[in-house]
């Protein structure tokens, strides 16, 4: 008798055909005689509605009421889902976070998961009884109900998992593994059996959504044995493994790319020491992530361009913190750019080989696509371009790197 943790994200839950269906799933794993405990996500849109009620009802408002509203979805999906399964005569309970609870600190709109108290979950277990969770929320010390960001239903499915010493994590999503780009724009994607841990986390950071990456974090620090699969279909998914349980690694595993970067440019900033601090300084004390940056060769006034990213949510943010912070860093001019996209490749087997960084830069080159910024670090390069080539890219490069499926 083994313990399993499901997940069904919000396209396996967005009607009642679905729950259904994610109910059969859960039911089988039941019939087996495994202990049963399952995560929900929002039916499928639900969530962006509540998002956008917030933003509506104020444009700045208290986080820990968008927390009292956003986490209602999943209340609802796991009601729905107890019941289904009465109805198939499989004994099952929904499960809120501050029911468990489960503790997170006080982040609101992205807290972190402390603790999951898993004692009541495990006497049910010992009566036979499913538990169904809702995902994305929990409970701060100061008895508040948090979210954990979105998609953040993978995270409390692996929390619960490592908290439960489960023998397997399954998240059932809408494609059937994860795959060497997103296949829903590079159709010559190709499914991975495996993938490592660490490619993973940095494919998840750096944009593919399909594991939310505080999910893989915790799955590797705690040796979670996860497993991503369709709800749709019955074919195996794809394991996230440590990398000695790869025999063959590929140079490049994967490429992913993010929309959700901005690019900004201060133009004619003096080229004198303390400059990069008074500019990331008051950034930094606004919680405004920067990610990419480039300073560009000195001009012969000794001032120079220095152009960065930040999370484009926090566009508006930054350039406010900027414009204030002027007097001191003297720049002449800020320039602010939504249209680009970080596009990265990824691979372990970056490691020992030489050539990854150039093939990306040709191959970009060929197609007269202009690369605006470059990061890399030890199994990755990413590098920023004009959002209206994304496609082109992403394809160009997936072909690039003889990932395509043939
Ligand atoms: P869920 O609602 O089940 O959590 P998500 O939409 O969050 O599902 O994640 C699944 C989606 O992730 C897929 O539909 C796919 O478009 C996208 N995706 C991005 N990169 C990849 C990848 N490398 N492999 C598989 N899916 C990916
Ligand atoms: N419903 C939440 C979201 O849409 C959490 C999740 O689906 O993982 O972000
Ligand atoms: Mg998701």
């Amino acid at each position: 008798m083994s313990v399993i943790v499901q997940k069904f994200g919000g396209t396996s839950v967005a009607d009642l055909d679905r729950i259904r269906n994610a109910a059969l799933r859960t039911k089988a794993e039941y019939d087996r005689g495994n202990d049963v405990a399952v995560v929900v996500s929002a039916m499928a849109g639900t969530t962006n509605q509540l998002v956008q009620w917030t933003g509506e009802a104020a444009a700045l408002h208290d986080t820990r009421e968008y927390d009292a509203v956003v986490s209602t979805g999943e209340q609802v999906t796991a009601g729905l889902l107890a019941i289904i399964l009465q109805e198939m005569g499989v004994s099952a309970r929904s499960w809120l976070g501050w029911q468990l609870p489960i503790h997170t600190d006080s982040s609101h709109g992205s807290a972190r998961i402390l603790d999951i108290d898993v004692q009541a979950l495990r006497q049910r277990f010992g009566e036979r009884q499913v538990a169904v969770i809702a995902g994305f929320q929990g409970l701060s010390a100061e008895n508040r109900i948090t979210t954990l960001g979105r998609g953040g239903s993978d995270t409390s499915a692996v929390a619960l998992a490592a908290a439960l010493n489960a023998d397997r994590c399954d998240i059932f999503t809408d494609v059937d593994g994860i795959y060497t780009s997103d296949p829903r724009i590079v159709t010559k994607a190709r499914k991975l059996e495996k993938i490592t841990y660490e490619e993973m986390l940095e494919s998840a950071s750096l944009g593919a959504k399909v594991l939310q990456t505080r999910s893989v974090e915790l799955a590797m620090n705690y040796g979670v044995r996860l497993q991503v699969l369709s709800s749709f279909s019955e074919t195996p998914g794809t394991l996230v493994v440590d990398e000695d349980e790869i025999v063959e690694k590929e140079i490049v595993s994967g490429i992913a790319y993010s929309r959700d970067e901005a690019k900004i440019t201060l133009r004619r900033v003096a080229d004198r020491p303390g400059v990069a601090a008074a500019v990331f300084g008051p950034l930094a004390d606004a919680n405004i992530n920067v990610d990419m940056i480039v300073q560009n060769i000195s001009q012969s006034d000794q001032s120079t361009d220095l152009t960065f990213t930040v999370t484009r949510s926090h566009l508006d943010r930054a350039v406010a913190v900027l414009e204030k912070a002027r007097p001191e860093v003297g720049y002449e001019k800020l320039k602010a750019d939504e249209d680009v996209t970080k596009v990265s490749v990824i691979g372990v087997g970056m490691r020992s080989h030489a050539g990854v960084a150039q093939r990306m830069f040709a191959t970009l080159a060929e197609r007269g696509i202009n690369i605006q910024v470059i990061s890399t670090s030890e199994i990755k390069v990413s590098v920023l371009i004009e959002e209206e080539y994304t496609e082109l890219a992403l394809r160009a490069l997936h072909t690039a790197y003889g990932l395509d499926n043939e």
